[in-house]
């Protein structure tokens, strides 16, 4: 029994250092019940990034085979361009940003970068060129510094504070007693949710990845915090292939085109004054955000009046 029990102890402990390595990735996805069932092809070519370029091609995916999730979505994200998707809750929004990852094999259809099937790539060179900022992003036990540089871990401090500039967050961080140094996550500093969101960008700009994917956050932010991630968002996706799964409207204004999902159909596409015009789902989402914003607005004046 003594002689079974240490190599199991032993076994604890490395799987225990690799979840934690893992822990990023896994809330990013909410993976943690899912088994990694995707495998990269014996001998498979690294993905060769040209400008970055996504194609979906009548794309079917199911988690479970009786429940279809996506029922035939076809759209390109062209090199550099910004391609919104917007949609009720449970539209499957956030499974399209899953399956560019290759989380998942689809069961129908094609997913290309740059012209290369996903499945025919390594994992390693796809998720490399990829870069991501969660709905909500886990900061690891360690210094500000050090969830910074996970973008980049060869990136110099000088790096490290260019980034945290341009995502907005360097003043915070000079203000923190310990600068830098300053230990965050579960055991240390308790950052807000927009603070967190900019340590995100701040890794993704060190990252510089050719795609971008944004998945923003559902929670309301106040509206100085939101132009401020905004501005900072802004300067990450330029020049960039970005998809940005949008909850708020107001966010995809600009967008090169915008895809209206429901129930894992493309219902509506186009850019935001086209889509208003045509006064369909997307117009009624976008009366009902702003009516929403309004009211918001009025209760705000009136207590500032109070
Ligand atoms: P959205 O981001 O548009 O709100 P999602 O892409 O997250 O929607 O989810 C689409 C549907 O897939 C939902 O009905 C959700 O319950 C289901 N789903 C999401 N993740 C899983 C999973 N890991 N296993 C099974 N079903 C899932
Ligand atoms: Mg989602």
């Amino acid at each position: 029994l003594m002689q079974l029990s240490i190599p199991l102890n032993f076994i604890g402990f490395i799987y225990r250092e690799i979840r934690q390595g893992l822990t990023d990735i896994e809330q990013m996805f909410d993976l943690l019940d899912v088994k990694q069932e995707v495998t990269d092809k014996p001998g498979a070519p690294e993905l060769v990034i040209d400008k970055g370029a996504i194609a979906f091609r009548d794309v079917h995916f199911a988690y479970d085979p009786q429940r279809p999730i996506l029922k035939g979505i076809s759209f390109d994200v062209p090199a550099g361009k910004t391609v919104a998707i917007v949609g009720p809750s449970g539209a499957g929004k956030s499974t399209i940003s899953r399956l560019l990852f290759r989380f998942y094999d689809i069961q129908q259809g094609s997913i290309t970068i740059d012209g290369q099937d996903l499945r025919d790539v390594t994992q390693k060179s796809l998720r490399r060129a990829i870069g991501m900022v969660p709905q909500d992003t886990v900061l690891f036990n360690d210094t500000i510094a050090y969830n910074i540089r996970y973008g980049r871990p060869d990136a110099t401090d000088s790096e490290v504070e260019q980034a945290a500039r341009m995502a907005q967050i360097a003043d915070f961080i000079e203000r923190l007693p310990q600068g830098y140094k300053s230990m965050v996550g579960e055991r240390g500093l308790k950052l807000s949710g927009g603070e967190k969101q900019r340590v995100a960008i701040a890794r993704t700009i060190l990252k510089s990845p050719t795609i971008l994917i944004l998945d923003e956050a559902t929670s309301a932010l106040d509206t100085a915090t939101e132009q401020e991630i905004q501005s900072a968002l802004d300067i990450v996706s330029k020049g960039r292939t970005t998809l940005v799964i949008a909850h708020r409207l107001s966010t995809v204004i600009g967008a090169d085109e915008i895809i209206v999902l429901k129930d894992g159909q493309i219902v509506e596409r186009g850019t935001h004054r086209k889509l208003l015009e045509q006064n369909g789902l997307y117009a009624s989402m976008w009366n009902r955000q702003r009516e929403a914003s309004e009211a918001e607005e009025r209760l705000r004046q009136m207590r500032e009046e109070d």
